[in-house]
């Protein structure tokens, strides 16, 4: 067994400087990456999203992955798509990543141009330099590691379009094939805070509703009619007051609600990311963990009423609200919807019927984290990190990991990256710590080796037969 341990750790060893020896170039590939504006909105040039393409493309092919060719669906930016085939008897992983970004928005926030890489203090600076293009390059990192040659067998994924959604977001289902591994690793995500090794285990699904109220032909002067005249602005905003209690807490029932276990932002480090003013709480109770990932959060999105400015003295005939549901990672995003649907129909403001329009859903993630691929991954990044690591969850949805799962349900997925908590990312001054970027390369190619190990020994006669 000691000898086992011992060729392990020099396995390791061998991994760990195989890395390091390649991240300076590997740092300049990133930039030449970064440098390339690949915006998927609507209305930019794909011109510099082929590029991208073709620079993954040919990276991947460099580092040993075979049968590379786009998967062309309609309306949507060319998927990377190869493989590399596992030695016998060993898992296959599916890398994805995505090479599009989002556009820089207001370039006087940014402090260097956001596609001129810019290196300062420890950090690579750019618009996709943290998403996702840092995780892009992992993979690859992670495979010149082996030469090519992982222990593993691979598939690649890697897709042009993920920040805006395409087609494929709810492809994986009807391709399975494609996508048939044991386990995946979606980098898109990364560590609660630097240094910090974790795994994202659960996300959120998030579903839409619209309330409406009609109450009168038209606006009614309110000293001649407010008092009784049913007032539609009101009857929206006290159906909108229902939804929470005094401390901020979402009342509604029927929606599902759990301690969280794992770890989560100190409040500090939340009022730094959310900007809190000074001086202003925050809202609901119990740990941010629960309020943040395994508990529902409700959110007024938008709201037709007229502006200040352009007030008059009338009681409102007609208003409308567009509320927001963050949901379990676990529940059914429509049996949530339908949740808030039957309160919001209940509630009667004054006697006002609203009209209750549901709107789009898209359902959460919850990870099984205790396979062979959750073990291997949780050792890989202690190692990579030199810390224990971590399980958190994430408040946003990533649609495409829910279709994943139901094309392959039994492959074990896992999300964690180079992307830091504070990265600012979809914000002006985006960066990828190099730290963490080394890190992560280090922890993929050590995560294919442990993987690979745990595998073989739970399944001796496949590996030996
Ligand atoms: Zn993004």
């Amino acid at each position: 067994m000691a000898r086992v341990t011992r060729a392990h750790a020099s396995a390791n060893a061998a991994i760990i400087n195989s890395v390091e020896a390649d991240m300076s170039q590997l740092t300049s590939e990133l930039a030449s990456l970064v440098r390339i504006a690949s915006i998927s909105e609507a209305g930019f040039s794909p011109e510099p999203i082929h590029e991208a393409h073709d620079l993954v493309a040919g990276l991947l092919r460099d580092a040993g992955v075979r049968d590379i060719e786009p998967l062309d669906l309609p309306n949507t930016y060319p998927i990377i798509t190869g493989a590399i085939p596992a030695p016998p008897g060993a898992p296959t992983v599916l890398l994805y990543g995505h090479y599009d970004v989002v556009p820089p928005g207001d370039e006087s926030k940014w402090r260097s141009p956001p596609f001129e890489p810019t290196n300062k203090c420890g950090a690579l600076y750019g618009r996709g330099s943290s998403d996702s293009k840092a995780n892009v390059m992992a993979h690859v990192g992670a495979l010149r590691a082996f030469d090519g040659k992982p222990p593993v067998g691979i598939k690649v994924i890697i897709e042009g379009q993920e920040e805006v959604g395409s087609a494929f977001t709810t492809y994986p289902p009807f391709d399975p094939e494609l996508f048939r591994s044991d386990a995946m690793v979606i980098a898109d995500l990364g560590s609660v805070r630097p240094g910090v090794p974790t795994l994202t285990i659960a996300l959120r699904g998030t579903a839409g509703v619209t309330i409406e109220a009609k109450t009168l032909a038209g606006p009614k002067h309110s000293g001649q009619y407010g008092g009784a005249a049913p007032d539609a602005l009101l009857a929206v905003l006290r159906a909108i007051a229902s939804l929470h209690d005094d401390l901020g807490n979402v009342v509604v029932p029927g929606l599902r609600r759990e301690e969280w276990t794992g770890a989560s932002y100190t409040n500090e480090e939340f009022r730094e990311l959310a900007e809190v003013q000074p001086g202003m709480p925050l809202i609901g109770t119990g740990s941010l963990g629960e309020r943040l990932w395994s508990g529902p959060a409700i959110t007024v999105t938008g709201i037709d009423a007229l502006p200040v400015e352009k007030a008059v003295n009338a009681v409102a005939p007609y208003a409308r609200a567009r509320i927001n549901l963050r949901v379990h990672p676990a529940q059914d995003a429509d049996d949530a919807r339908d949740a808030l649907i039957a309160h919001l129909r209940k509630i009667r403001p004054f006697g006002i019927p609203l009209e209750v329009k549901p709107g789009a859903t898209g359902h959460g993630f919850a990870a099984k984290p205790s396979g062979l691929a959750y073990d291997a991954a949780r050792a890989a990044l202690a190692a990579a990190w030199a810390s224990t690591t971590v399980n958190v969850a994430n408040g946003g949805s990533i649609p495409l990991v829910n279709a994943l799962q139901t094309a392959v349900p039994d492959a074990e997925i896992l999300l964690f990256g180079a992307t830091d908590g504070f990265s600012n990312i979809h914000a002006p001054n985006e960066r990828v710590l190099l730290d963490e970027f080394r890190k992560t390369v280090i922890a993929e190619a050590l995560f294919f080796e442990e993987f690979a190990a745990r595998w073989a020994a739970a399944n001796p006669l496949r590996a030996h037969g």
